[in-house]
């Protein structure tokens, strides 16, 4: 029986995000772009089946597809029923293709999505985003194709920026009416362009208003319980009990393994789709994981 992947830090790895594509639709001010420099080429079908078999042998749980945008990926349905059955299977999306793809997805075995959406405002949206007029309604019609299609919890990924900072109020009345999860992400301003949002000021005010808050065992990541809505603060800028508490790897869209989002200095090139052998690649990517910001072991305590 192999065994988990497990660093020298303690931490388990549970959760792959692979990147189907480095190609996407839209062209967002801040987009880190998976932390991929230069991709070169996109990964196979048959790569993404295997590694996603080794990496459930090797313990991991949850698989999450990204992009670029992973919508613009051919066949995506038919590599999604290849998937390991026993996995979690999401995928995040910017959502425009989301209204025609969520029920064939759901069939083929998606477990659920996450829709970026920072600004409900049209002008806001083209601004952030670079979009297209129609785009925002063709992301709110597929977040209710998604719900349709039971692609449940969904999430809403919102970047925090000065853009929107005055639409917050607005994102978590959405989400509480859509039954929505509302994921508020800290910007990583990884090309120094200075963009800002201030999310300490969001947090304050969600932590004065909150009936409840939970710690997710994942980054420590805070989730405040308000009125009925679930809003989810993700803050791993300069934060420590972060990247202590880091249970992921990544898989670049031209099939390399990344170590870490922040980090492009020691990739492991997957090159081959033996199984076994990506194991082997998978447990040498682990070794080579360790906590961007800090050192810290993990303390396993107020994990509710
Ligand atoms: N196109 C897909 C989407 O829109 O979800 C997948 C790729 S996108 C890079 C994945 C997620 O990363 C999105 O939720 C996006 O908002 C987030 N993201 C991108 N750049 C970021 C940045 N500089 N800081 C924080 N989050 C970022």
């Amino acid at each position: 029986m192999p065994g988990m992947m497990v660093d020298s830090f303690g931490r388990v790895v549970t959760g792959l995000r692979i990147a189907l594509t480095p190609r996407c639709n839209l062209n967002c001010i801040y987009c880190h772009h998976e932390g991929e420099t230069k991709p070169n080429g996109e990964i196979s079908d048959e790569m993404v089946v295997s590694v996603a078999r080794a990496a459930a042998e090797l313990g991991v749980r949850s698989l999450k597809f990204t992009g670029g945008e992973p919508l613009l990926r051919c066949g995506l349905a038919g590599l999604i029923a290849q998937m390991p059955q026993d996995l979690d299977i999401s995928l995040t999306t910017n959502g425009i293709f989301l209204a025609e793809q969520a029920g064939p997805l759901a069939k083929a075995g998606l477990d659920r999505v996450n829709v970026s959406l920072d600004s409900l405002r049209p002008q806001t949206y083209r601004a952030i985003t670079g979009g297209r007029e129609g785009d925002l309604e063709k992301v709110l019609a597929g977040i209710d194709a998604a719900r349709a299609a039971d692609l449940a919890p969904i999430k809403l990924n919102v970047v925090v920026l000065k853009e929107n900072e005055a639409e917050i109020s607005d994102l978590i009345d959405f989400c509480r009416e859509k039954g929505l999860i509302l994921q508020l992400i800290e910007l990583l301003d990884l090309r120094h362009q200075g963009l800002s949002g201030d999310i300490d000021a969001i947090e304050r005010r969600l932590a004065a208003r909150a009936d409840r808050v939970r710690v997710r065992e994942m980054h420590r990541r805070k989730k405040y319980f308000l009125d009925g809505a679930e809003v989810e603060v993700v803050r791993p800028m300069d934060n420590t009990e972060f990247c202590a508490n880091c249970t992921r790897l990544r898989v670049t869209s031209d099939g390399k393994i990344k170590p870490c989002l922040l980090r492009s200095d020691n990739l492991v090139e997957i090159g081959t789709c033996d199984c076994e052998r990506i194991m082997e690649l998978l447990q040498e990517a682990n070794a080579r994981r360790e906590p961007y910001f800090g050192k810290t072991r993990i303390i396993n305590s107020e994990v509710r």
